[in-house]
């Protein structure tokens, strides 16, 4: 694939998510327009509760304690490499002159949702490494409603190749509008709003 062919498609975290649960997901909605009449399996829910939250349970203290020396928050980024486009809740600049993203979830933490976070990440941290072209080598996801408890993630090289991987499929889906494998887990169909038009 030509970056001529893919000029104008870009990818969110959230679509990768969408990806993640099951590709079919992408060719519905970027290739054939449905939209999910369903919440999104992995929506995010931000605005002014978590904004209220991280301030007055996430103090500066904390980001001290992980090596900041500065932050910006919200930050929005656009990687035409990747075809990746975003926005971090919050850039560190750490100490040890690295940068790290840090990313709010209003939610507990738990085992099965680590995965999801885990990626965005990943994904975030490519768009800080490609926008500022500074090393990225760990992550940080605080969970607001497990008392702000903060999650330190490691970035590996293999790390960012999967998510580059993951991204060119997605990328492929949108332009070429294949019908891509259905999700492994068939029981992700009993309650999916695509059931009814999904070939099985
Ligand atoms: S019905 Fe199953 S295979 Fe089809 S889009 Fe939904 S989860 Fe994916």
């Amino acid at each position: 694939m030509n970056v001529s062919e893919t000029q104008g498609i870009y990818v969110t975290p959230s679509e990768v998510m969408e990806y993640l649960y099951c590709p079919r997901f992408i060719y519905f909605m970027n290739c054939l327009n449905i939209d999910q009449y369903e919440e999104q399996h992995y929506k995010v829910l931000k605005g002014r509760t978590v904004h209220e939250e991280r301030r007055r349970n996430n103090p500066d203290y904390v980001r001290k304690k992980l090596g900041c020396e500065s932050k910006a928050s919200d930050v929005y980024m656009s990687s035409e490499k990747y075809r990746l486009k975003g926005k971090v809740d919050e850039i560190l600049q750490l100490n040890d002159g690295t940068l790290a993203p840090l990313d709010y979830k209003y939610a507990e933490c738990k085992e099965g949702m680590y995965r999801t976070h885990w990626y965005q990440s990943v994904l975030y941290a490519l768009l800080i490494k490609d926008t500022y072209q500074q090393e990225v080598n760990r992550g940080y996801v605080c969970y607001v409603r497990s008392k702000s408890l903060m999650k330190e993630i490691e970035f590996k090289e293999s790390d960012f190749i999967k998510a580059i991987i993951l991204l060119k499929e997605i990328v492929q889906i949108t332009q070429r509008g294949f019908f891509p494998k259905r999700t492994p887990y068939r029981v992700r169909c009993l309650d999916c709003c695509y059931r009814n038009i999904c070939v099985r």
